[in-house]
């Protein structure tokens, strides 16, 4: 079976990059706007300090985000644990490296529920051979994201149980 990094969320060994390099808009999920690459101004450290309200304070938004292990993968395997509280110039690498390797977080956390499905022998073979891909990679790349929606085409068409 192929070594995966961790696909829960931690964010104690984050540096905050959902609150900083997402997009937030005002609305039913979100009670204020936040331009992408600001710290939001609820962050205290790396940690969220209305936590525990967020439902009440009408950011339902920032409960269902979960970067599936992304987060803390960039911020303690590409930066060594460092953050841009310390060093602001890490900023933009480690958003950008976030956004990259979040769609792959994804992808394996899809790839493995399909474990559960009792995949015919082909579908199975694909769906081993794309973790490892996903596993080994630190950004999407058009052939990845093509094989991945074939696998996911044939999953589809597969008999219901
Ligand atoms: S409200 Fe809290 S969880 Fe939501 S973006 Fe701001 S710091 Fe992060």
């Amino acid at each position: 079976m192929t070594d995966l990094p961790d696909l829960n969320s931690d964010c104690s060994q984050c540096a905050a990059l959902c609150c900083v390099g997402l997009t937030i808009d005002k609305g039913d999920l979100f009670s204020f706007d936040k331009p992408a690459g600001t710290p939001c101004p609820n962050l205290t450290g790396h940690l969220c300090r209305v936590h525990e309200d967020l439902e009440t304070i009408g950011n339902h938004g920032c409960v269902l985000y979960d970067c599936a292990g992304a987060g803390q993968r960039v911020t303690q395997m590409r930066f060594n644990g460092e953050s841009w509280q310390d060093d602001p110039t890490l900023l933009p690498a480690m958003l950008r490296d976030f956004a990259a390797l979040k769609p792959l977080h994804e992808r394996m956390r899809h790839l493995v529920e399909a474990e559960h499905m009792n995949l015919p022998d082909t579908l199975e073979t694909d769906r081993q051979r794309l973790l490892r891909k996903c596993a080994r990679l630190w950004s999407d790349t058009p052939t990845l994201r093509a094989d991945f929606e074939t696998f996911l085409t044939a999953l589809a068409q597969l008999p219901r149980a």
